[in-house]
């Protein structure tokens, strides 16, 4: 089977009040675009009507394709997923609720053709978010940067292309709590990115409240760094120079000033405050040793139950020499329309 020049990867987790628009937009976005492109959709364990709204939308459209997981495994296995069943020589990943705007991808492609290998979008503004939001992304990013040994973009999701020889890469990194635009970084290649504005939800409620941006930002830390586990080394040896303090202090209290009654404040002070850093401390090990059981599971990443035109996972993780460039786009792609399948 012939290789789409693009596929478009949408994870989709209770998208119901957005998938009629979004059909639209993809449908005008094809036609304008012009290249051989495929669509796949990550159902994420949906519980509302987006499974049926999707095989619906299916319907005499072969360019359109759906993996239905076994359950919810969130949006970063669901992106996993969506790269794992892609076939084209350039993959980009956007959200469904239109936040990701199609003529974007335009400029991607663009960017693509110049020889780069992942384009990432980069958000010049945010519309519809909390302040809460914005700030806590705001100063994630950039701690999260600080923290780790590669380059990173700022103010990034995973609205990105990258190229086959990228999501090759990618599809071998087989780690169980994903950061994928972490891993993207790591990957490394020709990067660049395109400004956006980013519009507020077409429809619809967020599907990452405070508690799952939490833990995408524990993922995204320790996916990357030790240097949290570093801290505690660092925070044990100066509790440990300030605990000798302490000991000459009681030392001298008990044998030259003879005062050593009165210390019951100091006591209790010393007592909570060592017992609650060396509870944070076994709970920063915690999350690594957590990770680490997981991982040792071997658990496969996801469970694919329905699917729609999509009968088997492509395994074809050979690069070609178009591929080894990057994969831009070559000239004679450019105006071709999709042939029926
Ligand atoms: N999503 C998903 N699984 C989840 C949560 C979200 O597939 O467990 C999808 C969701 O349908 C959307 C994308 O991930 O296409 C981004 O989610 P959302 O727009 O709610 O996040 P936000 O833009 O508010 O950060
Ligand atoms: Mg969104």
């Amino acid at each position: 089977m012939a290789r789409p020049t693009l596929s478009l990867v949408l994870p989709i987790y209770n998208e119901e009040e957005v998938i009629p628009e979004l059909h639209e937009r993809l449908q005008e976005f094809l036609r304008e675009l012009a290249l051989d492109t495929e669509v796949i959709f990550v159902n994420d364990g949906s519980k509302d009507r987006s499974m049926p709204l999707l095989r619906k939308i299916c319907k005499g459209e072969p360019r359109y394709r759906v993996l239905s997981f076994a359950r919810n495994f969130g949006h970063q296995i669901a992106i996993t997923a969506g790269v794992d069943w892609a076939r084209g020589r350039a993959v980009v990943v956007m959200d469904a609720d239109l936040q990701d705007p199609p003529s974007v991808v335009l400029e991607m492609v663009a960017k693509w053709r110049e020889g780069y290998d992942v384009v990432y979008a980069k958000r010049r503004s945010r519309e519809g978010e909390t302040f809460f939001k914005l700030l806590t992304a705001k100063i994630f990013y950039r701690v999260f940067a600080s923290m780790i040994p590669i380059a990173v973009p700022l103010d990034t999701g995973d609205f990105r292309l990258m190229s086959r020889r990228v999501v090759v890469a990618l599809r071998a990194l087989r780690e169980t709590h994903r950061f994928v635009r972490g891993m993207v970084a790591w990957i490394g290649f020709k990067q660049t990115a395109v400004l956006y504005d980013r519009p507020a939800r077409f429809a619809g409620e967020t599907k990452y409240p405070l508690r799952k941006m939490i833990r995408f930002a524990v993922d995204g830390i320790t996916s990357f760094s030790v240097l949290p586990l570093r801290f505690a080394t660092y925070l044990g040896m100066f509790i440990s120079m300030c605990s000798v303090g302490v000991a000459i202090w009681a030392i001298v209290g008990k044998f030259v000033l003879h005062n050593t009654v009165p210390g019951w404040s100091a006591e209790v002070v010393l007592v909570s405050l060592l017992a609650a850093v060396q509870l944070l401390m076994i709970g920063i090990v915690g999350e690594y040793i957590g990770r680490i059981y997981e991982q040792v599971k071997g658990r496969p990443t996801y469970l694919v139950g329905d699917r729609v035109n999509a009968e088997r996972k492509p395994d074809d993780d050979e690069l070609d020499d178009e591929d080894e460039q990057g994969g831009a786009l070559a000239d004679e792609d450019v105006g071709e329309t999709t042939p029926e399948q």
